[in-house]
């Protein structure tokens, strides 16, 4: 086989190795049907259990109480930015949105449609380098929900502890940490997350929501976009994604088998830790975007002196295997994407090859 390199992709990312080699001996013929996966009716009752084991995972793995609803949706985390106001927020109704980077700003654009959105805080001022903290925030009282981005992929910052927003639903966009540590699946109103960066490949969207915001959801909207329609076929309505889920159903098997959300996020702490004590002990010659307190331990983003300086790194570092390690351009220098399924051994590589990029060129 040829050589894995180490993927530091934002997304579609890096995958376990031992789910793609059980994918690859599932790929042909699996189990006794006769035929792949991809081929197996939706209808059937093999399919079915695949899909039923990866729902029931998700609500194990993040200890989902009873009265909420596992969605497997279509249309990526950028259909749920509309199909949530679409569902939730009407004219003459106030919808808050913190935003924290591109993505919750492309969330509040699509509310903008539905109803009132209220910017109810922002870092924009500060290219978005940090949380707002608690006491900066300015909610509605009336709000129908209010949005945020638990992980903000682009500018690498992350809640900590989440915002105190009442009896306010709190709607989540965690396309980019979830399933990465412990939860508090009550405090929410809904969560929501493409797979393609914690979970799986891109294809499939899981939604988590509360039955009484199924319930509220609009019913003069179309009957794809309301949450019931999805809640009541468990999501079976139209042909799901069914090899996406497969595949999601292998890594969240794989999360259980290393040892459940525990072990996911003290894994994470780790890498975090060594990541950010190797930028920090660079003398200044790296530096990180996010504000310490804000820091993810999925995205890592930091610069180099220089832009010139910023190249040659991610150049000598492809060379040494390290891909997809280019900053988004709104952040620029180098983005480390550190989702569940890197394995730490190629942070501590990484890590050896920064000190040793920084002494011959600092
Ligand atoms: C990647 C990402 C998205 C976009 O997901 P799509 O599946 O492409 O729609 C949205 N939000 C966050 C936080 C992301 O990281």
């Amino acid at each position: 086989m040829a050589t894995r390199v180490w993927n530091f992709n934002p997304g579609p990312a890096t995958l376990p190795l031992s789910v793609l080699e059980r994918a690859k001996a599932d790929l042909p013929v699996y189990g006794n049907t006769g035929m792949a996966v991809m081929e197996l009716s939706h209808r059937g009752k093999e399919y079915d259990a695949i899909q039923t084991l990866a729902r029931d995972l998700v609500a194990q793995l993040l200890g989902v109480p009873q009265n909420y609803k596992v969605l497997f949706l279509q249309g990526g985390a950028s259909l749920q930015f509309a199909m949530i106001p679409m569902n939730l927020l009407a004219p003459g109704k106030t919808a808050d949105y913190i935003l924290t980077g591109s993505w919750s700003k492309k969330a509040y654009k699509e509310a903008k449609m539905a109803g009132a959105a209220n910017v109810a805080g922002t870092s924009e001022a500060a290219n978005f380098n940090r949380i707002p903290a608690q006491d900066e925030l300015n909610l509605s009282k009336d709000a129908v929900y209010c949005h945020i981005t638990s992980n903000n992929t682009i500018f690498g910052t992350q809640y900590q502890t989440f915002p105190d927003v009442g009896k306010v639903p709190l709607v989540a966009d965690m396309s980019s940490d979830i399933l990465s540590r412990k939860l508090n699946v009550g405090a929410f109103g809904l969560i929501y997350a493409g797979a393609q960066k914690n979970l799986g490949p891109s294809g499939v969207t899981v939604v988590i929501i509360r039955e009484d915001l199924v319930e509220a959801g609009k019913t003069d909207i179309p009957i794809i976009m309301q949450y019931r329609t999805h809640a009541e076929a468990d999501s079976f309505y139209n042909t799901p994604p069914t090899y996406s889920i497969y595949l999601l159903k292998l890594v969240l098997e794989w999360v259980k088998e290393i040892g459940g959300l525990d072990a996911v996020e003290k894994r994470n702490r780790e890498k975090g830790k060594l990541l950010y004590g190797a930028i920090d002990a660079g003398a200044g010659f790296y530096k990180g975007a996010a504000e310490p307190g804000s820091r993810s331990l999925m995205n890592v983003t930091f610069r180099l002196p220089t832009e010139d300086l910023e190249a040659r790194f991610i150049a000598e570092a492809k060379e040494a295997g390290f891909v997809g390690l280019k900053g988004h351009r709104s952040v620029g220098g180098i983005r480390v994407s550190m989702y569940n399924a890197l394995e730490p051994e190629g942070i501590r590589r990484l890590c050896d090859f920064m000190t040793a990029f920084a002494k011959k060129n600092g």
